[in-house]
């Protein structure tokens, strides 16, 4: 085609519209479309039961701790997020005096919540949370066992939904 006849095209189409007559036809093909956009926050998808989010530490029904400090999820941790100190109590059972996780070091692999023997440390569904001063990211003893105590029902679906695959 030659430069005049394509100049020639190009006028047209200027004058036409027509780049943005097509621009319009594809806007008005999925106008009506099923719409796939998620309205988060009002709306969310579909989460596995594998999902790695907030740590928590559980208890069992009676409300003793489960965990007993053996420390295998401070020695597996690769990023060396965990912080243990433990004492025997009186009764000679072995429990934690301090259990931190650091979330800026922590990287959701699993490895704690895989390694531990009486399914005390997991990770919950929920990712929605920040911090706004420094320091706040240490999650201490008792904040993992606050928010272990508010969802034990949704931890404890997700680990028998879970139990095949593992
Ligand atoms: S999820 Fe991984 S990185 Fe985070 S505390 Fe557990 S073992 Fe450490
Ligand atoms: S959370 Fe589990 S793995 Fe970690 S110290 Fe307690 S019992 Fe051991």
């Amino acid at each position: 085609m030659s430069s005049i006849s394509k100049q020639i095209g190009h006028f047209v189409k200027s004058f036409t519209l027509f780049e943005l007559l097509k621009g319009l036809s594809v806007t008005g093909r999925y106008l009506f479309k099923r719409k796939i956009t998620v309205q988060y926050p009002e709306e969310k998808t579909p989460m596995s039961p594998r999902f790695r989010g907030l740590h928590a530490l559980r208890r069992y029904a009676n409300g003793e701790e489960r965990c007993i400090a053996c420390k295998l999820c401070e020695a597996v941790c690769p990023a060396l997020a965990i912080t243990i100190d433990s004492e025997e109590r009186e009764d000679g059972t072995r429990r934690t005096t301090r259990y931190d996780i650091d979330l800026f070091k922590c990287i959701y692999c699993g490895f704690c919540e895989e390694a531990c023997p009486v399914d005390s440390i997991v990770e919950t569904h929920i990712f929605e949370y920040h911090f706004e001063e420094r320091g706040t990211q240490i999650m201490t003893k008792d904040m993992l066992l606050e928010i272990g105590d508010k969802y034990e029902a949704e931890i404890a679906a997700n680990k028998q939904a879970d139990a095949p695959y593992r």
